[in-house]
C-alpha cells in the first residue's frame, strides 16, 4: 500500500451500496469527511433505483449501476442532469467494478458478488470486503488473485475484522486458533421442535444486529457463521483445528486470537457495522466514529457457551467443508444459497435448509481441487441445481 496520511484524497466504489452494508459505508464516508476525503467512482444496486439515484447524487458518484436490466430506463431519468453515468446489466456492473478505484468496498450479498468483486481485485487497489461467499466459495484462488494483482485485502465482517485487528501479523507464528463468536441467534434457545416450524419473520429478526435479509436469518441458523468459519481459513491463513465458535449472545465480544502463550486477545465493541467499515476505510489509521460507546457497568455481564450441533447442524456442515477444503466451500454454499431461497419463499422449512445442504454434499464429495473460476462457478451451479431438485 502506498504511504498517505489520514487526510488524504482517495477514489471509493462502493458495490452494493443500497444494502446494509452499503448504506453504512455511505454514512462512514461522510463521518470521514465525505467528499473532501473521498471520490467515490461507483455505487451499484440491483432493485432499488430510487435510492441507489439518490445515493449516487449525494456522493457524487461518476457511475450508477444497477444489476437490473430493466430498470435502466427509470435509473437514467433519475440522474437526468446530473452528470452522473447510468448503467444496467451484469456486464455493466462488472465493468463498473474494474474501473481503477484505490478502494472498492464489496458488499453484494451473495456468490452473485464474485465476479465483480475479481474485477474489482484486478485493479491491485484495497478491497474491504464483506461479502464472505467470495472467500467462501472461491478460497485460495481468491486470495491468490488478491496476492497476484499486488493488492490489500480487509476484513470488513464483524468477527474477521475483529481478528485483524488485534492479529499481530508479526507474530503469526504465535497464534494458537482464533475463536469466532457467534449471538446463537433469534432461535438460540428453542428446542428442534419448535425450529421446525418457524417462519421468515422470526428467523429475520436478530437480537443484536440489523442487517440484510439473507444473512439474517443464516444467522438464525448459524449458516452464516458456518461460512465465517471458511472464510477465516482463507483469510488468515488456518488449519481448520485453528478455527473455534463460541456463542455470545450479548454480542460485545466480536472475537479472539488465542496465542501459544496462553493470552487471548480481543476487539469489543456495539453491535453497530460501523466501527469495522470504518477500520477498513481509514486503515491503518483509526476515524472517528458516532458509534454507541460501550458502558461496562450497564452491560453488567458477558456470557458464552458452547454451540449446540444437533440444533445447528451448519457448525458441523462448515467442519467438514474445512477439512475436504477445495470446491466443497462452493458447494456449501451454493447448496446453501439454493435452500435459503426456498425458505424465503415459504418452499422448504427451516430445518430442511441443513439438511438439503449436506445432501449435496455429500453428492458432490469428491471433488477435484479448484484450478480456474469456471471451476468454482461449474462446483456452485451444480449444487444448486442438486439442491433446487429437493425442492417439492
Ligand atoms: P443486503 O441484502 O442488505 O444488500 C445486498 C446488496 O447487494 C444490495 O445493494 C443489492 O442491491 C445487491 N445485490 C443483491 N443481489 C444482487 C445481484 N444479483 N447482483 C448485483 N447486486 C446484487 O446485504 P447486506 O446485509 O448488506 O450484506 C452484503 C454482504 O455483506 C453479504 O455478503 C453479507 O454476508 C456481508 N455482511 C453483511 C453484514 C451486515 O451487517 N449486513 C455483516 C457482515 C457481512
Ligand atoms: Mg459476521
Amino acid at each position: 500500500m502506498s504511504p498517505r496520511t489520514a487526510t488524504s484524497h482517495r477514489r471509493i466504489s462502493i458495490l452494493g451500496a443500497t444494502g446494509s452494508i452499503g448504506v453504512n459505508t455511505l454514512d462512514v464516508i461522510r463521518h470521514m469527511g465525505g467528499r473532501e476525503a473521498f471520490d467515490v467512482v461507483a455505487v451499484t444496486g440491483s432493485a432499488n433505483a430510487t435510492l441507489l439515484a439518490r445515493q449516487a447524487r449525494e456522493a457524487g458518484a461518476q457511475i450508477a449501476v444497477t444489476a437490473d436490466e430493466r430498470l435502466y430506463g427509470q435509473l437514467k431519468d433519475l440522474l437526468a442532469g446530473s452528470g452522473i453515468e447510468a448503467a444496467a446489466g451484469r456486464e455493466a456492473l462488472i465493468e463498473a467494478a474494474a474501473i481503477p478505484a484505490d478502494i472498492t468496498m464489496a458488499a453484494i450479498v451473495g456468490m452473485a458478488g464474485l465476479e465483480p468483486t475479481l474485477a474489482a481485485v484486478a485493479n491491485g487497489g484495497t478491497i474491504a470486503l464483506a461479502n464472505k461467499e467470495c472467500l467462501v466459495s472461491a478460497g485460495g484462488l481468491f486470495i491468490d488473485a488478491v496476492h497476484g494483482a499486488g493488492g490489500t485485502l480487509l476484513p470488513v465482517d464483524s468477527e474477521h475484522n475483529a481478528i485483524f485487528q488485534v492479529l499481530e501479523a508479526d507474530r503469526k507464528q504465535a497464534v494458537e486458533r482464533v475463536i469466532l463468536t457467534a449471538s446463537g441467534g433469534p432461535f438460540r434457545t428453542f428446542s428442534r421442535e419448535q425450529m421446525e416450524s418457524v417462519t421468515v419473520e422470526t428467523a429475520r429478526a436478530h437480537p443484536n444486529w440489523s442487517m440484510g435479509l439473507k444473512i439474517s436469518i443464516d444467522s438464525a441458523s448459524m449458516f452464516n457463521k458456518a461460512l465465517e468459519m471458511i472464510e477465516a481459513r482463507y483469510l488468515f491463513d488456518l488449519a481448520p483445528g485453528q478455527i473455534e465458535v463460541i456463542v455470545h449472545p450479548q454480542s460485545i465480544v466480536h472475537s479472539m486470537v488465542g496465542y501459544r502463550d496462553g493470552s487471548i486477545l480481543a476487539q469489543l465493541g456495539p453491535s453497530d457495522m460501523r466501527t469495522a467499515i470504518g477500520y477498513c476505510l481509514g486503515w491503518p489509521f483509526r476515524p472517528d466514529l458516532p458509534v454507541e460507546r460501550l458502558d461496562f457497568a450497564k452491560l453488567a455481564r458477558l456470557e458464552f457457551e458452547a454451540p449446540d450441533q444437533a440444533r445447528f447442524p451448519a457448525l458441523r456442515l462448515a467442519r467438514q467443508a474445512l477439512e475436504a477444503g477445495g470446491l466443497s466451500g462452493a458447494v456449501l454454499n451454493g447448496a446453501k444459497e439454493t435452500a435459503l431461497d426456498a425458505f424465503i419463499a415459504g418452499r422448504a422449512g427451516f430445518l430442511e435448509m441443513a439438511e438439503m445442504v449436506e445432501r449435496v454434499m455429500d453428492q458432490m464429495a469428491d471433488l477435484p481441487e479448484a484450478r480456474t473460476l469456471d471451476d468454482v462457478i461449474a462446483a456452485d451451479g451444480e449444487a444448486r441445481k442438486r439442491a433446487a431438485a429437493m425442492i417439492p
